[in-house]
């Protein structure tokens, strides 16, 4: 296993930062050219103190590296973040993780929540586990639907899984009211899957346990945000 010390060390500035949706905002740093990854790996940011990681939702080959970001009531990362100039240097390790597209061998169920998709949204436009791959994105409003464009025009299937009642029901194509679970327990046709959730631990251990009562004889592949 690689040391701490081994791990490549980058600095790379914030050319870019946008709201995506309420509470969530989309980074764009210069990519320095050594970096590469493969689409689903993450960077650590070393920061003042503490450090924090993010998924890459760009390409490897991409000019700059981006990150979508959940902003959260009392974080650290997320006051830092709202608070730094662009141009800001950050000290970036990486890249990190394993939670990389597995092959073709069963059917692709992609299954997030809230910023959970950034890892899926690297899948897409690097054009990996697109064709047979079916995206579940749970969100509690129909507003933190992000990057819906890039998984409709990409994925052989997406859903939204809205779990708050909304209004104007046809602006939302294919949406199932409820969670990612209900959609899992009362949609998805019985098989094997090559399951990867990604996103909060409840929701990692929710469809974990759910996938062990109905699709035993699935692959399971995971990255918990916790
Ligand atoms: C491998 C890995 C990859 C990750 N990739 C991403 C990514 O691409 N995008 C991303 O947004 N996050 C990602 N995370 C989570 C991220 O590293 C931070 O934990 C998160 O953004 C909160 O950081 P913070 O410093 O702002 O809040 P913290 O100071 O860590 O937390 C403050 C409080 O907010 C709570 N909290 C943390 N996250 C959330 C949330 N999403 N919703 C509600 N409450 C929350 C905490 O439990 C805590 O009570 C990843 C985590 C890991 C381990």
């Amino acid at each position: 296993m690689a040391r701490v010390s081994d791990t490549p060390r980058f600095t790379a500035s914030l050319v870019d930062r946008h709201w995506l949706a309420p509470g969530i905002l989309e980074l764009r740093l210069t990519r320095p050219v050594e970096i590469d990854f493969i689409p689903g790996q993450f960077m650590r940011f070393a920061m003042d103190g503490y450090e924090r990681d993010y998924t890459m939702v760009s390409t490897p080959d991409a000019e700059t590296i981006d990150f979508c970001v959940a902003v959260v009531d009392g974080g650290r990362f997320s006051r830092d973040i709202l608070r730094a100039d662009i141009g800001k240097r950050f000290q970036l390790t990486g890249p990190h993780g394993h939670f990389v597209f597995q092959g073709p061998a069963n059917p692709a169920v992609f299954v997030a929540t809230g910023t959970g998709v950034a890892p899926f949204v690297a899948f897409c436009r690097s054009g990996v586990g697109v064709d047979a791959g079916l995206l579940l994105h749970g969100v509690d409003t129909p507003d933190r639907l992000i990057y819906r464009e890039i998984f409709q025009s990409t994925l052989r299937d997406y859903i939204p899984c809205i779990s708050r009642p909304f209004e104007n029901r046809d602006s939302v194509e294919r949406a199932y009211s409820g969670r990612v679970t209900g959609y899992l327990k009362q949609q998805l046709t019985p098989g094997t899957y090559d399951f990867y959730l990604c996103g909060r631990g409840t929701m990692i251990r929710d469809v974990t346990e759910l996938i062990d009562d109905h699709f035993s004889d699935s692959r399971l592949f995971i990255e918990s945000y916790d």
